[in-house]
């Protein structure tokens, strides 16, 4: 507001003069009522400014000027129009200020506001970190190689994740004994069995009409007759296989009045060897009845079996220890 004034000042000197006049020429004014609008136009010419110079010249000045009710009811003679002022260029604080207390850019060193992320000066990126990090190496891989944004197949990315992991859990349990164990028991249940004949028979002993071959057959009335206990029948099998279990029939017949007329095993040892020389050994506890009896095993690459007879019922006499026939069942 003060540097306006000693500007506005010399403007209005030349506007007194025309001031007197007007007294003397105001009576034939007052009907031109047209006349009224030619202050207006003026008026724009001197804006705001003149109005605080306007206290400063007293009551001479007013009705020159002609305010709109000064105007109205003042009598205004010819005026000389004034020299029009060229309207000096306002000068405004400036709004925002641009105080940088933000980081100086990395580039230029220009300092920046705090919220800009480009340099105002040289464009720079004021904040590096800001790059994408670099891709870890899983995601060059194909599910997971595309660039998505941060969100976007997450739910599915994770979910393929954890049946990796499981998938690979499962396989290492597999590697396991204990897991492969469990993995073939429940291949044994689920798949079928089929009997498996062995190529060679012998036995530590047998009884003269009895021999192990017997054992064999297929035929539940002919019998290995075991010289004693301790006597072993042993089978062997030309291609290693998964032997899933082990039928008997102890006694000399499937009938019960037969059956009991010779001495019969009731507790066996069967010892399993397989092809790269393990050896597993199992002990048979035999129901003293006619019939089938079935020893589950579940052992792979079986290539030899082989019964070692223990304890036997109705023993008496010298007869021979009754083996009916003995079966074995590999997995299909
Ligand atoms: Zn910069």
């Amino acid at each position: 507001m003060v540097p306006p004034r000693p500007t506005a000042a010399p403007a209005t000197p030349p506007v007194p003069p025309p001031a007197s006049p007007p007294a003397p020429a105001a009576p034939p004014r007052p009907p031109a009522a047209p006349e009224a609008p030619r202050p207006a136009p003026v008026r724009p010419q001197h804006p705001p400014h003149p109005a605080p110079v306007r206290p400063a010249a007293p009551a001479a000045r007013p009705p020159v000027r002609g305010e709109d009710p000064a105007g109205a009811e003042e009598p205004i003679g010819a005026v000389q129009p004034a020299k029009p002022v060229a309207r000096r260029p306002v000068v405004r604080p400036v709004e925002a200020d641009e105080a940088a207390e933000g980081p100086p850019c990395p580039a230029c060193g220009t300092p920046n506001l705090p919220g800009r992320r480009f340099c105002r000066r040289c464009a720079a990126p004021l904040r590096p970190e800001e790059r994408p990090a670099p891709l870890p190496w899983w995601r060059t891989v194909w599910p997971f190689r595309r660039r998505v944004r941060v969100r976007s197949g997450r739910a599915l990315r994770r979910v393929l994740m954890v049946l990796a992991v499981v998938g690979l859990l499962f396989a290492g349990f597999l590697f396991l004994p204990a897991g492969r164990v469990l993995f073939e028991d429940v291949r044994d249940k689920l798949g079928g069995t089929a009997e498996i004949s062995p190529t060679g028979v012998t036995a530590s002993g047998a009884a003269p009409g009895h021999p192990a071959r017997a054992a064999v057959d297929g035929l539940t009335n002919k019998y290995w007759g075991a010289p004693a206990l301790g006597a072993s029948l042993t089978c062997t099998f030309g291609t290693p296989f998964r032997l899933v279990g082990v039928v008997l029939h102890t006694g000399a017949s499937k009938e019960p009045e037969e059956f009991r007329q010779e001495p019969r095993p009731t507790r066996a040892d069967l010892i399993v060897t397989t092809a790269d020389g393990t050896v597993h050994e199992q002990e048979l506890t035999l129901n003293d009845k006619p019939g089938q009896q079935t020893v589950r095993t579940g052992i792979s690459d079986v290539v030899s079996v082989r019964l070692v007879l223990r304890e036997a019922a109705g023993q008496g006499g010298g007869r021979p220890i009754a083996v009916g026939e003995v079966e074995f069942f590999k997995r299909t």
